[in-house]
């Protein structure tokens, strides 16, 4: 990795401490776990791995709406703990999933476009107007539509209503997550091409958060994978996805082959459903759906290795050091 950070997460972990049951302890939920991630500032970052591993989780402490419980997060060389929400704000800003819930059904196009510089207070009043109808155009939104609101919209036009007010006050990163999922199939390539086109012309990085690996291998740059909170495989694309280390990396990537990917990874490739996160297992996680799980991956933690070209896995397989004291 050669270019300069714009976000770098060090050994971030999210605790949180849930309800056991009835009238029984709170229990505590690691759902993120000594992560390490950069992103640098242009690219493409995917995060990908099933419901629950901890992506949304990992991206919200990115945003600042969850303080890690360990570890630091910077944007742009600052420790995230130091700026103030508007601050963070713009610099990170959020594309959901869901264009019919995160819009507010009663506003219009055009007071939902300008929000963002009013609520992070932007010194020019008289140009929000302008500056939204110009950011409606550039991601393909007719000005007349100013007006309108969201339901008299299509989903794809919900979408870029969406898209338009992340950009409005142009952030330097954009937090997509699963942003085409809730998407008609012949809308979500155009939303996706939209995406691409902004990055490159308004020099944005992105971290994308998809069960859609069609989309990851179209867009993103490096993919991190995540398995119940950790990272567990980093690599560049092309590379994950034409050589996965990872076991789970492999089982995910034939989850392609399933017919509805976002669904997940179906459990007949794994062998066993996905864990509760309130009960982690020791050693490796994942080694009750590991397919080449060695007696000591129960027993023992794999380390994170680095791998020949760039990226990392977290694997006994790949720790030459530890594969001879894991096999019996
Ligand atoms: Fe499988 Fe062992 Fe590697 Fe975990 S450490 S993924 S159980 S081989």
């Amino acid at each position: 990795m050669s270019g300069a950070a714009l976000v770098e997460a060090r050994e971030v972990s999210c605790t949180f401490m849930v309800s056991g049951g009835f009238m029984k302890q709170k229990r505590r939920l690691q759902a993120v776990n000594r992560v390490s991630l950069r992103i640098e500032a242009g690219e493409v970052m995917a995060l990908v791995g099933e419901s629950g591993c901890g992506k949304t989780t990992l991206a919200k402490m990115m945003m600042g709406l969850i303080a890690p419980s360990e570890g630091t997060i910077e944007i742009g060389g600052r420790p995230l703990a130091s700026l103030g929400r508007m601050e963070i704000a713009r610099s990170v800003q959020p594309i959901f999933q869901d264009p019919y819930s995160s819009l507010n059904p009663r506003r219009s196009v055009g007071s939902i476009v300008t929000q963002p510089l009013r609520v992070q207070g932007d010194p020019e009043p008289g140009t929000w107007r302008r500056r939204a109808e110009e950011m409606m155009e550039l991601v393909g939104l007719p000005r007349r539509l100013f007006h309108l609101y969201p339901g008299q919209l299509s989903g794809g036009q919900r979408q870029r209503v969406a898209i338009a007010r992340a950009l409005v006050n142009r952030p330097r990163m954009v937090i997509c997550d699963e942003p085409t999922s809730a998407l008609d199939v012949s809308v979500q390539s155009q939303i996706l091409n939209l995406m691409q086109d902004l990055r490159s012309e308004l020099g944005l990085t992105y971290l994308l958060i998809s069960h859609n690996l069609a989309a990851v291998e179209h867009m993103a740059s490096r993919v991190a994978v995540m398995y119940l909170g950790r990272i567990v495989e980093e690599a560049e694309t092309g590379n994950l996805f034409d050589s996965p280390r990872h076991p789970y990396s492999q089982a995910l990537l034939e989850s392609v082959l399933t017919p509805d990917p976002g669904l997940g990874i179906p459990d007949t490739h794994l062998g066993a459903s996905y864990p509760n996160p309130l009960d982690v297992p020791p050693g490796c996680s994942f080694h009750p759906r590991c397919a080449r799980s060695m007696p000591g991956c129960s027993v023992r933690e794999p380390r994170r290795v680095p791998l020949p070209g760039g990226g990392a896995v977290v694997c006994h397989l790949h720790d030459e050091g530890a594969a001879a004291g894991t096999a019996s």
